[in-house]
């Protein structure tokens, strides 16, 4: 089976890969569909360590089409989603406190484990979760970890009904943090971005207010679009330091500013600002089983809409390239089903 995997020259071949047998606990996953995520970029570089030999893939969506000895959870012709926490250890302290994805021993899809940008993919049946029929395939890759992701930060930010929220990056995750935000959250949105695309999309998707913040000054103009409140939260998607930077000038006291995107680089933070404002600052990372089933929820009642692309998983190395270049808006979709 064909399977996209991290060269030693840092680019992704498209390999033929023999899986071994299942195990205890273990089910075959027929795919139908992939995202492209940033995250796979990194892995690729090599940014988090050397990923070489590893088949990428954390936004899965497909058939079960073989269980191991052991499932119960779930049964061949399932739908399900192979998302970035492939496995936790289930029983450390973040394990039982609803902080899975903190788990020291956590096993990531497509990156410290084979992930789900291949026709095939061993899983591990008990942290899969089953796609509801009326979410479209292709669309519910974006949920299993841009939806999720977002759905989950903008939960960490504690932003209420009626109160401003800011999403820094309005790219595969940015425009899905818009639409929790305003359609599950009832929260008043702006988008900041330096792509007028990127605004016009996040508009169009239900932003109700727009900063270029290459040629407006992020911090004065969200003073006067909360009528000089200043936002309650705010949730970065962006890969830049710089948005890092500006989300935490565009903040009221008392606000959380939420990490979400992922630079590799060091944020800069004013002492006194933290401090005397009370600002808080927090990482979110992805979300757990339990947040990617109400994220699922949320897209089946069609209140998320994810925006995707389908593409040749020959073109993936094009995909990375153009993803890094920032060329296109929503998701890139690698399709299995032909
Ligand atoms: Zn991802
Ligand atoms: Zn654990």
């Amino acid at each position: 089976m064909k399977a996209a995997v991290v060269s030693k020259e840092k680019t992704v071949s498209i390999v033929d890969k023999q899986l071994r047998p299942l195990k205890y606990g273990e089910a075959l996953v027929e795919m139908e569909y992939c995202g492209v995520c940033h995250t796979d970029l990194h892995v690729k570089n090599g940014d988090f360590g050397d990923a070489t030999g590893i088949t990428l893939g954390h936004e899965g969506v497909g058939k079960v089409i073989e269980t191991g000895e052991g499932v119960t959870n779930i049964k061949v012709g399932d739908r399900v989603a192979i998302p970035w926490l492939y496995e936790s250890c289930g029983h450390c302290e973040y394990c039982t406190t609803g902080r899975e994805t903190l788990c020291r021993d956590v096993k990531n899809a497509g990156y410290t484990v084979d992930g789900a940008m291949a026709e095939q993919a061993i899983v591990a049946a008990n942290y899969v979760v089953k796609v509801p029929d009326n979410v479209d395939p292709a669309a519910a890759t974006s949920i299993t970890c841009a939806g999720v992701t977002t759905y989950k930060a903008v939960k960490v930010s504690k932003v209420r009904p009626g109160q401003w929220i800011g999403v820094f990056g309005i790219g595969g995750l940015g425009n899905l943090a818009v639409q929790y935000a305003k359609n599950v959250f009832g929260a008043k949105v702006i988008a900041f971005d330096i792509n007028d695309d990127k605004l016009a999309f996040a508009r169009e998707v239900g932003a109700d207010a727009t900063v270029n913040t290459l040629n407006e000054k992020p911090k004065e103009k969200a003073f006067e679009i909360t009528g000089g409140k200043g936002l309650d939260a705010v949730v970065i998607t962006a890969v830049a330091k710089t948005a890092f930077n500006q989300a935490v000038d565009v903040v009221k006291a008392g606000a959380r500013v939420v990490a979400v995107g992922l630079p590799v680089d060091k944020m800069e933070l004013d002492i006194p600002r933290l401090v005397l404002d009370g600002i808080e600052v927090v990482g979110s990372l992805v979300g757990t089983r339990q947040d990617l089933k109400e994220a699922f929820q949320f897209a089946a009642e069609g209140k998320v809409v994810p925006k995707v692309t389908l593409r040749k998983l020959e073109e993936i190395n094009d995909i990375m390239e153009e993803m890094e270049q920032g060329k296109f808006t929503g998701r890139m979709v690698i399709d299995f089903t032909k």
